[in-house]
């Protein structure tokens, strides 16, 4: 039998009405067992969302001060979501319970989780599903990050009991049986490693939005949403910030190739965005896949002749950097020249140092350090069968009068990243953006 794993947002779980929406989801297909449930978020753009509340109040805790007025906003939230659903059920002992615990100064994640707990307990009864904590199930190692293995092993043999379950995102505990939890938005990766430890056929993402966007919608009028994506596609793009879901997410589901579909709650008829391991190149009808870009880069631009001859040089300028834990982000090089780009926020204060050692270490002819660059990334598996593709960006970009700073191609083949001008970036853009797209 197919086994779908569902995976519902702050947003898609806010209120009485959102938990009717998702119910529905689920109910409409018998392949949807396994469903891991977000804090409710934010029901409009002036609420706040359940975890920002419980961080709130134990902030309020840690500071001894009193968090009432905060806690009984947070009941309030759940007891209507409970009213409204007509639900027989109660969570006052729960309440105690986690008030209790603030009081106590309990860690700080065991209450930040919370919120998934309680309302993965509402949205069990009201399906009629079991609810399967996260407690010892999700596991941690002492280092902190995901026990890939053990995990598989306990929530998957445990799953396999359960024909269908609502489990709580965002955290697990270590072994010692204390809550953690994975960063903000972390439920995206609770989806993802139960979607791996019951072998699911499709991991469904829902979500606000109906799938991902081939460019910001902040610099393109009404971009078109993304069919299809490769892991690698999405993370080339993500590493430009254009992110549709936690980055952590991909990983438990890439290892099995267990496709993920980004869907939306308040359209749930929307097909959404594909993300599969691997799709043929002409499997696509758009030569790009997407477009995303940042500001804030800085060039470190170094000449020297006969460059190429030096052994060692580039790894005396990196190792330089790796001093100052300032990492690159991109590397072009000339015959006798070498561009170093790194993240503006990490040579605030730095710069005239790095820039003496670098002439002490390497005694370039020339080194110019300069902020302001933005870097752009065309993104497209179709690029590798296209001829012709770098020329089109570049053709359409000189068009608009902007002037190409830096040029670099990923080996993969599939990615064209360009930087230009802070000031072009919008133009640029929208320029890539037309060009590849009607
Ligand atoms: N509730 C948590 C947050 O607001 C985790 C999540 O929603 O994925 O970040």
């Amino acid at each position: 039998m197919e086994i779908k794993v569902l995976k519902f947002g702050g947003s898609s779980l806010a209120d009485s009405n959102q938990f009717k929406k998702v119910a529905a989801i689920i109910k409409s297909k018998d392949s949807r067992r396994y469903i891991i449930a977000s804090a409710p978020g934010k029901r409009d753009s002036g609420d706040q969302k359940i975890t920002d509340l419980l961080y709130e109040s134990y902030i309020l805790s840690q500071k001894n001060e009193d968090i009432d007025e905060i806690f009984k906003k947070i009941e309030d939230r759940f007891n209507r979501i409970i009213e409204e659903l007509e639900l027989d059920f109660s969570l006052k002992d729960e309440f105690k319970k986690i008030k209790s615990s603030i009081y106590n100064h309990i860690g700080m994640d065991y209450i930040l989780s919370r919120g998934e707990y309680l309302n993965s307990m509402i949205l069990a009864k009201y399906l009629g599903y079991d609810f399967i904590d996260a407690e010892k199930r999700i596991l941690f190692s002492e280092d902190g990050t995901l026990d890939r293995q053990n995990t598989d092993l306990v929530l998957g043999e445990l799953l396999k009991k359960h024909k269908r379950a609502v489990i709580p995102g965002f955290y697990g505990s270590m072994s010692d049986g204390t809550i953690k939890t994975f960063s903000r938005g972390g439920s995206d990766i609770t989806g993802s490693i139960v979607a791996r430890a019951v072998e699911a056929d499709v991991y469904e993402n829902w979500t606000d939005v109906s799938g991902m966007l081939m460019a910001d919608p902040r610099c393109v009028e009404e971009p078109k949403v993304i069919d299809l994506i490769t892991y690698k596609e999405l993370r080339e793009l993500s590493y430009m910030g254009a992110t549709i879901m936690h980055e952590e997410a991909i990983f438990p589901v890439k290892q099995s190739g267990i496709p993920i579909n980004i869907r939306n709650t308040n359209l749930p008829e929307d097909k959404g965005t594909m993300i599969v391991a691997k799709a043929r190149s002409e499997n696509t009808d758009r030569i790009i896949t997407g477009i995303a870009g940042r500001t804030g880069f800085t060039t470190i631009h170094i000449e020297k002749d006969m460059m190429n001859q030096e052994v060692g040089f580039g790894r005396k300028v990196l190792k330089i950097l790796e001093n100052h834990s300032i990492p690159f982000e991109h590397i072009p090089t000339g015959i006798d020249t070498m561009s170093i780009i790194v993240n503006s926020n990490l040579m605030v204060d730095n710069k005239e140092v790095i820039k003496n050692e670098i002439c002490k270490t390497v005694n370039p002819d020339i080194i110019d350090i300069e902020d302001g660059l933005a870097m752009i990334a065309v993104v497209g598996r179709g690029m590798v069968e296209e001829k012709g593709t770098a020329m089109k960006v570049f053709s359409s970009i000189n068009k608009a009068s902007i002037n190409v700073k830096m040029i670099d191609q990923g080996s993969s083949e599939i990615n064209i990243i360009i930087g230009v001008d802070e000031k072009d970036y919008i133009l640029a853009l929208r320029t890539i953006y037309s060009e590849f797209v009607e």
